[in-house]
């Protein structure tokens, strides 16, 4: 007989950053679903990684990251947040940001736990949560601004909250949090015993001047915070995997525990590599207005089309309603204009439990300005 997996996921399918790019690929279509780059990355950074390989730096680097790196990331971090943190016990690099959410998840959370999640949350939110048998508990953010609504948050609060998650700059919105959220978190917080998880791997893709409101400035945020980050999204190279998470020492031990027995340590070439470019502060402070100018490309060549745009204010996203379309559902709509018009989009439904659909599709404007074009000349035709 062979056995059968009782599952842990009984009620998830494939992610849907799959389903669309697979469904793209087969129809041929523009793919503004999945987030990703479709222009190059830096050469300089792969002739660094070139040489590192070359030069043999190709075993394994200490389990926490390779020191020089943390140590430029607690430089960086100092410089760009103001908050002293120690690479060598607050800073660990993993592969991927996604890898640093599971990791602090499965760091903290006991049965029963209960997580504040903001919806529309990213994929892997409510997944990570009920494999550690924590239980989500649901606020939405509030349509068309995707703000939150701390009152209700307040109200969702109970002994048993255990977590926060946030997202800022926000997937799939683009919504970033402003100095009035932070006063707000700062003030349901105080005195509990409730975590942060701050996802921010888009800290530097933030528009119109907004700030990043990271955990990292507010030193009573960041005493009970995870902070996650991903190089691939500050240097194009989303398939390379590598990111980190930041966390003060007592909170980051505990996630070592956790991290030694899953990838243990991380590719070495790249991060000999990233320890020399990080140091470049250019090539991420000039990220927000080089993505600002794709989302303003995207949102006039979309003026043409019967799409309306919805505010963003930082990411890699725009959410585009077509209510003056038709009524189909987000899902459907977004097949047959993968199908039909050969443009690749995501379904905002999918990133709420009970899948609210408020006819709102998610487009990645991080493109050129050609594929954009393309796009935008297909979706006239609707
Ligand atoms: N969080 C959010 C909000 C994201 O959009 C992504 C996108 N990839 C990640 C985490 C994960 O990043 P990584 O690819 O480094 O795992
Ligand atoms: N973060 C990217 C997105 O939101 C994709 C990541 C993934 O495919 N898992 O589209």
């Amino acid at each position: 007989m062979i056995p059968a997996i009782q599952s842990k996921l009984p009620n998830v399918g494939t992610t849907i950053f799959t389903v669309m790019s697979v469904l793209a690929n087969e129809h041929k279509a523009i793919n503004l679903g999945q987030g990703f780059p479709d222009y190059n990355m830096s050469e300089e950074l792969i002739a660094l990684v070139n040489k590192a390989m070359t030069s043999g730096y190709n075993q394994y680097v200490h389990m926490n990251g390779l020191p020089a790196l943390r140590e430029r990331l607690a430089e960086k971090i100092t410089s760009l947040y103001a908050t002293a943190v120690n690479g060598d016990t607050d800073i660990t690099i993993t592969p991927g940001g996604t890898y640093a959410i599971y990791t602090a998840l499965t760091t903290i959370l006991q049965p029963g736990d209960e997580v504040i999640v903001f919806e529309p949350a990213y994929d892997s939110y409510i997944p990570t949560i009920e494999i550690n048998g924590a239980v989500p508990v649901l606020i939405p953010l509030v349509y068309p601004d995707y703000k939150i609504d701390w009152e209700l948050v307040k109200q969702k609060i109970t002994p048993k909250t255990k977590l926060i998650m946030l997202n800022t700059p926000h997937n799939p919105t683009g919504a970033v949090l402003g100095a009035d959220d932070i006063v707000q978190l700062q003030s349901i917080v105080k005195g509990t015993g409730i975590f942060i998880l701050s996802d921010e791997v888009y800290e530097h893709l933030i528009f119109d001047g907004k700030q990043h409101e990271s955990m990292l400035r507010y030193p009573d945020l960041y005493e009970r915070s995870f902070v996650c980050f991903s190089f691939g999204k500050v240097y194009n190279c989303t398939g390379w995997k590598l990111g980190y998470c930041v966390a003060p020492p007592a909170l980051m031990k505990e996630f070592r525990k956790v991290h030694q027995f899953n990838c243990f340590s991380c590719n070495s070439p790249v991060q000999f590599a990233l320890t020399e470019f990080v140091q470049q502060k250019e090539n991420y402070l000039q990220l927000g207005s080089f993505l600002q100018q794709k989302r303003d490309y995207l949102k006039n060549l979309m003026q043409q089309t019967k799409f309306k745009a919805l505010p963003s204010y930082g990411s890699y996203f725009q959410l585009y309603s077509y209510s003056g379309i038709t009524d189909e559902s987000e899902k459907d709509f977004a097949i047959r204009l993968t199908k039909e018009y050969g443009v690749a989009t995501i379904p905002t439904s999918v990133f709420y439990k009970n899948g609210e659909d408020n006819k709102v599709l998610r487009f990645c404007f991080s493109k050129k300005e050609n594929t954009l074009e393309e796009a935008a000349n297909r979706l006239m035709k609707l």
